[in-house]
């Protein structure tokens, strides 16, 4: 019979050995992230779908792909399509104590037509520190990425940054900009041509060529920032540079959400197409938390896609799916009962051992153990106990009971 279900159109599973990579990623990760003193936050896949829409309601992000329903409470609900609004209405909700410095691991969602590197569900690590405008958080926040990449041996990435500005000196620009764009109207693609004054700055971050040539010479914020602006993005630019961190100034680099303030930043791969060459990114969103009803408080932080970094992984021949999954293999054609106790005191001594099972045949069991991926196999046969290797040809040798976890303790080191 067929198999009656597959995963949801745009969705995936991931099983061993690649989920072996998921798994040493996050541990990066979240060892990094807690050296750096940030505390893991565990948050739902959904919630109320104004969490979103305040935050971002000129952006594709949340206008066209966000996977809403209504739930059978009569609930308007969202999974989540990105991490930073849902935690600042948990920020809002808790009261932590600022600065709030947080990690995190999970899946992130958009209804959209899936294609290659797009999926409707993907996942994503990232941090949040909110209470805090130091513009050293800012750096130490980038830093935490740049050492995570570099961890997974990745070299060819860029880091792109620019500052947005914020209440002070955004409004003059945006009205600068709308007045410049008004003015080339007709040159725009056909998707910013009426959507200038919805958010003009999005117009700046379109590829199409249309839009990238009508904007040759447009005014960046970059170039408008005002005092406190710019003195912001000087320390973070020194930090960057104390911390031995390269970057490119990207005077047109937007990011696909309305809440960015100041910093910003993007990471890209040469290694991949530049359609899909986005690893990850974040920034300063200050005046999100008082959109959502809190007093002003500001916040920065950012998300980095696992499966896009994957790719990029693979495009760089870093950070291969591991080979040796497993230390031993028990082998057992007495019965099973030495197969038992042996794992047991295998494991016990820290050892990842798996064994056969079903009392199969000694040829069964070895082709398990071969496909198994330990290094080594013990074999318990009635003519005695011998231990060979799996990875590399050898003879199997022969071991007493007595001696056997020592020896290959011994042998594993
Ligand atoms: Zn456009
Ligand atoms: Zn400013």
């Amino acid at each position: 019979m067929a198999p009656q279900f597959k995963a949801p159109k745009g969705t995936f599973d991931v099983l061993g050995p690649d989920s072996a990579r998921y798994a040493a990623l996050v541990a990066l990760f979240a060892e990094l992230a807690v050296r750096y003193g940030f505390e893991l936050l565990v948050q739902p896949m959904f919630e109320d779908v104004g969490v979103f829409q305040r935050v971002g309601e000129s952006t594709d992000v949340v206008r066209k792909e966000m996977y809403d329903f209504e739930d059978k409470g009569g609930r308007r609900i969202a999974l989540r399509p990105e991490g930073t609004a849902q935690t600042a209405r948990a920020y809002l909700e808790h009261h932590p104590t600022p600065p709030w410095k947080a990690w995190y691991v999970g899946p992130k969602f958009r209804y959209d037509r899936p294609q290659k590197g797009r999926y409707r569900q993907h996942h994503e690590v990232g941090v949040e520190a909110i209470g805090t405008a130091d513009a050293d958080v800012d750096v130490e926040v980038i830093a935490l990425a740049c050492e995570f990449y570099a961890a997974l041996g990745l070299t060819r990435l860029t880091l792109h940054l620019t500052s947005l500005g914020d209440a002070t000196c955004r409004p003059a620009y945006r009205a600068e900009l709308e007045a410049y764009l008004l003015e080339r109207q007709d040159q725009l693609c056909d998707e910013h041509r009426d959507r200038i004054t919805e958010n003009p700055m999005r117009v700046l971050d379109c590829k199409r060529d249309a839009c990238v040539k009508a904007t040759k010479d447009a005014p960046h914020m970059i170039d408008r920032l005002c005092e406190d602006c710019a003195a912001h993005f000087a320390r973070v630019r020194a930090g960057l540079d104390a911390a031995g961190i390269a970057y490119e100034i990207d005077p047109s680099l937007v990011r696909g959400l309305d809440y960015y303030t100041r910093t910003t930043f993007e990471f890209s791969t040469a290694a991949l197409e530049s359609a899909q060459n986005a690893t990850g990114g974040g920034g300063r969103y200050d005046g999100l938390i008082e959109q959502l009803g809190g007093s002003p408080t500001p916040g920065i932080g950012f998300g980095l896609g696992i499966e896009r970094i994957l790719i990029a992984c693979d495009a760089e021949g870093v950070f291969p799916v591991p080979k040796e999954r497993l230390d031993v293999f028990v082998i057992d054609t007495t019965g099973g009962d030495a197969a038992r106790d042996i794992a047991r005191e295998l494991r016990a001594a820290g050892l990842r051992a798996d064994r056969a099972f079903d009392n199969r045949s000694f040829k069964s069991q070895l082709t398990a153990a071969l496909r198994s991926g330990a290094r080594l196999a013990v074999a318990i046969e009635d003519a005695g106990i011998t231990v060979r290797t799996l990875q590399e040809k050898g003879e199997p040798v022969a071991v007493e009971r007595a001696n056997l976890v020592s020896t290959l303790t011994e042998r594993l080191r």
